[in-house]
């Protein structure tokens, strides 16, 4: 195996590499390094590297491996964690400056659940400031570039680990997905990615942005790749109030079972004007694959979806207002050293350590919270999003998964749209009525434009039907293979 070979290297083949000897997870994890190190100057996706836990977990299961023991599902397979989960004494920045030296206590969740089955956690991953953001250009630490196109972004916010994953400097990577944050950088990158129903994984240790509609989830080379990260990651977690009860699904197990007799619906709403050409022609081939493989095609129609972005952006400031005003100077990171008074301290500390989008944000949610302004605002955006959320729960009557674009149009110019915050609000029209809802969505590679951009399409599953949509997308990849 060489450094040029990692590019393609999936979960699979390397748990099959290292079990028969053929490498170990020591090689492994030092290529990935060596690759970061030559390529990720100009792509920017790692902020850190936490190169001594790698490689002591590297040595483990190379033991193991050695002793001829069962391997874990994650053997030696290297990965990459967003900038917005924690991991014990490694930086967590969230891409912020005003968590400028904070080295968290403790392992996020997911990361522990990671490592438990054998993978070796190789750093930490650039993406928007707290994850606001579609381009990742809100990053405190300078943008990524989109390794398919250098001069693109990846997307955002979790535009790292996107970029990482297709760049071949992570097997697999975890993200965060509040409106998109998954979906849409996953098809600017040309990369799987997948948000799972709320409450399917723990949120416990992920810098919070908008609570209700944070979600972890992972970013991977295939389907196949994600049901076993899927497996690994869901179930229920005590730390964290929300994460569910609903068993785990046997997403592998059910991955390639026929979806002959599945009915698939397209919501009219999502194929409407502003979507761009070649990717409704590219949604339109997948349909036709889905037909061939057996799938019953039905329109539906999800008739609140135009108030999705206006809603989303009330409730997921108006949380954010909230979370944010932990970082005050006193208990993390930064803190401003001239200032005279406690007050003078709390506002030069957050002058100086938030971006200007995350202090729009925190005052755009301030006012909706308002007195006299929320029942307008605030009240009316959560009576909407039921509104949302029953378009869903009536589609999934008649149909077992939903197909839509995840992006009007393919990766932008990095620098196109950060002069106008409602142009960037508005490439979150196909992603955040799915955020609001709690339904699971993932985005998989369905071919490029002309100009060689990758294109996304996304699929809607119900609320706990990973197994069903992850089918539905091996079905896809698999006719994308063959075409
Ligand atoms: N682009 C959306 C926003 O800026 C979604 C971000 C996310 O999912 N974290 O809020």
């Amino acid at each position: 195996m060489t450094a040029e070979s990692l590019k393609d290297l999936t979960i699979d083949e390397v748990r099959g590499a290292i079990a028969a000897g053929r490498t170990t997870a020591t090689a492994l994890a030092e290529m990935h390094y060596e690759r970061i190190a030559a390529g990720d100057k100009e792509i920017h996706s790692y902020l850190s590297v936490s190169r001594e836990r790698a490689m002591t977990q590297a040595e483990k299961i190379d033991a193991m491996a050695q002793r001829g023991e069962l391997l874990p599902p994650l053997a030696g397979v290297p990965i990459g964690i967003k900038d917005a989960l924690v991991m014990r004494g490694a930086p967590a920045t969230a891409s912020s400056l005003i968590l400028k030296g904070y080295r968290p206590p403790y392992d996020a969740t997911a990361v522990e659940r990671l490592e438990r089955a054998g993978a070796v956690l190789l750093g930490k991953l650039n993406c928007d400031e707290f994850a606001m953001g579609s381009s990742n250009e809100n990053s405190a630490y300078g943008p990524v570039k989109n390794p398919r196109a250098l001069d693109r972004v990846p997307g955002g916010s979790s535009g790292g680990s996107a970029a990482a994953v297709a760049a071949g400097f992570a097997v697999a990577t975890l993200g965060t997905d509040t409106g998109g944050s998954i979906r849409q950088p996953a098809a600017f990158c040309g990369v799987v990615g997948v948000l799972p129903t709320y409450g399917r994984i723990s949120r416990y240790g992920l810098i919070a942005f908008a609570s209700s509609l944070d979600r972890v989830g992972p970013f991977t080379k295939n389907v196949k790749d994600a049901a076993t990260m899927m497996e690994v990651l869901a179930g229920r977690d005590a730390l964290d109030a929300t994460s569910s009860e609903e068993p785990a699904g046997r997403y592998l197990e059910e991955l390639d079972r026929p979806v002959e007799g599945l009915r698939v619906g397209v919501p009219q709403e999502y194929f409407g004007e502003g979507l761009d050409p070649e990717i409704r022609a590219a949604i339109e081939k997948v349909l036709a694959d889905l037909k061939a493989a057996g799938c019953l095609i039905k329109p539906v129609s999800l008739p609140h979806t135009r108030y999705a972005v206006p809603t989303y952006y009330v409730i997921a400031t108006a949380e954010a207002s909230s979370n944010l005003s932990r970082f005050d100077g006193v208990r993390f990171g930064l803190r401003d050293a001239e200032a005279k008074s406690l007050s003078d301290m709390y506002r030069k500390t957050r002058d100086a350590g938030f971006g200007s989008e995350v202090k729009r944000r925190i005052l755009l949610g301030t006012y909706a919270l308002s007195a006299g302004y929320y029942d307008a605002y605030y009240k009316k955006a959560q009576q909407v999003r039921t509104l949302l959320t029953r378009d869903f729960l009536a589609a999934f009557e008649e149909v077992d998964v939903l197909i839509a674009p995840v992006t009007p149009t393919p990766a932008f110019k990095l620098g196109e749209k950060t002069d106008d915050p409602v142009k960037m609000y508005l490439e979150d029209i196909y992603s955040v009525a799915a955020s609001l809802a709690g339904i699971c969505a993932m985005s998989v590679p369905c071919g490029q434009t002309r100009d060689s951009l990758p294109v996304g399409v996304q699929i809607f599953g119900r609320h706990f039907g990973e197994a069903t949509m992850l089918q539905i997308a091996q079905t896809i990849e698999s006719a994308q293979q063959s075409s």
